[in-house]
């Protein structure tokens, strides 16, 4: 059996000065070689399981009990000097966003020169030099001068997110840590990253904790697979096991969040959310939301128990769940038919930004009800056409017709009635709602445009919170006290307001969880039927669209390469491109 690279022991995160724990009763074992997924909705602690492998707490909280053993040495023991050492040396680490491990205005050479100088001082020049070319050949980019040279704004994000790779690989750590390092990164990239990171694990024997809320990335990556929930590790086992045969009904419903390129499962939310330190029920922390609760649950916290082969869960009903439930739950269902009355029509169009050329002779048509996606990787030209569209890029010839009136390019130069037809719900709710304001007043603002009485006003305000599953009460909270999937149904819910015909989708989920994202597609179907709504749905994620939409334009470098029928385009991708795209495409499929 192969040596144990990092172990923790019973570890306890608490919140200083509150009898709250933000993570308890985390045992985990990592080999050197081994990729361990941690997997968990936001706020489920992953990330301070992973900050915990460097030694550190963030601010406000403190290791409550437990151990964090690497290489034999417990990081409890070590001094400030020591635990400096150890990161970027012994332990590295691969964050989300490559700009905070890149230094702006340092030049590759040097940037990579300095990790190699703080964490392996011995080495002469000619041996640093030759181990800072050797870094950026794994991690497939250019080593030569010109290379070097550059700044890391000149690079792509793609690119940037490599350095950072050959940065943590550089001082042959034993140890790194993995922090979604591919979200935000489009899927070839993303492929070519995850396959990057799989190899150097290999053939360094690294181990890594690669923490994700994307459990399509951790089943092409990890070799075993930690669930995490409201600060607990509720089951473990091998990649197989947990993607397989999931024993924990919370695991069970992550999976069936998850959008499945084949199209063979339906995609369903889970309702209610995650506790958080301080708030949490007695028993099992699921209770609320588990379907399987019986007294028991209410009462007791689950032990771990060995289910079979390791698999460990924590579920007072782990003994009587089927060995080989399958997560599969009936084909995607269908909305309905597609009415044949067009909505919006988008002839000839092209787009420049300043001097360059951006869209290429866009053709593209919605109908009422329909749900057509816009699918390509980043810089593909999506979002540019949405925004002309919508009136928000006006640099653009061509034209963009709403039931066969053509419209200005500038959203003030079109008239109200066809601004309230065309509506936006943009890709970060964090950002798209005035903090200022109350979800109330943010919705009643949409609402002034009917005019209503003060009365009437309230009621439609509450009309609106309950269509996208909200209480009327939210109305009088401010976006602040609400979670990322309830900001995006007020985002939905201002959109409606306005009783569109069209809704502009830009990547509307790809902030989100899983379960919060199928709670959100739920919704749309819903809307859809109801209101006879048509979508535009922006998104990079294939496997999103084969639960949402009835036909799917592909672009790329401002061109639609590919137009037609969802399952068609997936069954048998005409295009290279999409092609392409398909096989860079992570899938939980066994
Ligand atoms: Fe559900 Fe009970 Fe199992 Fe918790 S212990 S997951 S509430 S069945």
């Amino acid at each position: 059996m192969s040596a144990t690279a990092v172990e923790l022991r019973d570890l306890r995160v608490e919140l200083v000065g509150r009898d709250a724990d933000v993570v308890d009763e985390i045992t985990l074992r990592i080999a050197p070689g081994e990729v361990l997924g941690l997997v968990g909705e936001s706020g489920s602690g992953k990330t301070t399981v992973g900050m915990a492998l460097l030694g550190h707490v963030r601010r406000g909280g403190r290791v409550g009990g437990g151990a964090v053993v690497i290489d034999g040495r417990d990081l409890a023991l070590l001094g400030d000097r020591e635990l400096r050492r150890l990161r970027g040396g012994t332990v590295a680490y691969i964050p989300q966003d490559p700009g905070t491990s890149l230094n702006p205005a340092l030049r590759l050479r040097r940037q990579l020169g300095e990790v190699l100088e703080a964490h392996a001082g011995e080495w002469g020049d000619d041996e640093r030099g030759q181990r800072v070319r050797q870094a950026l050949e794994e991690v497939a980019l250019p080593s030569d001068d010109t290379f070097l040279a550059r700044y890391p704004h000149e690079l792509s994000g793609g690119q940037q997110q490599r350095v950072a790779i050959a940065m943590a690989f550089a001082c042959r750590p034993g140890v790194i840590v993995c922090d979604e390092p591919t979200t935000g990164l489009d899927v070839t990239t993303q492929a070519r990253v995850l396959a990057t990171v799989r190899d150097l694990c290999r053939t360094h024997a690294v181990a890594a904790l690669y923490v994700s809320h994307d459990l399509a990335v951790v089943a092409e990556l990890a070799d075993r697979v930690a669930v995490m929930y409201a600060g607990r590790i509720v089951e473990t086992g091998t990649r197989d096991q947990l993607f397989r045969a999931p024993r924990h009904p919370y695991t069970r419903r992550l999976l069936r969040a998850v959008p499945d390129l084949e199209g063979k499962r339906a995609v369903v939310g889970i309702p209610g959310t995650a506790p958080l330190p301080g708030g949490r029920p007695t028993g099992c922390f699921f209770h609320p939301r588990c379907t399987l609760a019986v007294d028991r649950c209410v009462a007791e916290f689950p032990p771990a128990t060995d289910v079979g082969g390791g698999q460990l869960v924590r579920c007072h009903r782990s003994a009587e769940a089927p060995r080989e439930l399958p997560v599969e739950f009936g084909p995607t269902e269908a909305v309905g038919d597609v009415a044949p009355d067009l909505v919006l029509a988008v002839r000839g169009l092209d787009a420049h930004h300043g001097a360059s050329h951006t869209l290429h002779g866009i053709e593209l048509e919605v109908h009422r009800h329909e749900c057509l996606a816009l699918v390509g990787e980043s810089g593909s030209g999506k979002t540019t056409l949405a925004r002309c569209v919508a009136g928000l890029h006006k640099d653009f010839t061509g034209e963009v017709a709403l039931r066969g009136t053509p419209l200005p390019p500038a959203a003030r130069k079109r008239s109200d009635a066809a601004r309230k037809e065309i509506q936006y719900v943009f890709q970060n709710p964090y950002a798209s709602l005035n903090p200022r304001r109350t979800v109330g007043q943010t919705i009643a603002r949409q609402l002034e445009l009917f005019d209503p009485g003060r009365k009437e006003m309230d009621r439609r305000v509450g009309d609106c919170l309950e269509r996208v599953a909200l209480s009327r009460s939210a109305a009088n909270r401010y976006p602040d006290e609400l979670s990322g999937g309830e900001r995006q149904r007020v985002a939905i819910a201002r959109a409606l307001a306005a009783e569109p015909a069209l809704m502009v989708c830009d990547e509307i989920t790809s902030a989100l969880d899983v379960s919060v994202q199928a709670a959100i597609i739920d919704l749309l179907r819903e809307l859809r039927v109801q209101m006879g709504l048509s979508l535009l749905f922006i998104t990079h994620n294939l496997a999103l669209i084969r639960t949402i939409a009835d036909r799917v334009a592909v672009m790329t470098q401002g061109r639609i390469v590919e137009l037609g029928p969802t399952a068609t385009v997936l069954a048998e991708p005409s295009a290279p491109y999409t092609q392409q795209l398909l096989a860079n495409t992570p899938t939980i499929a066994a």
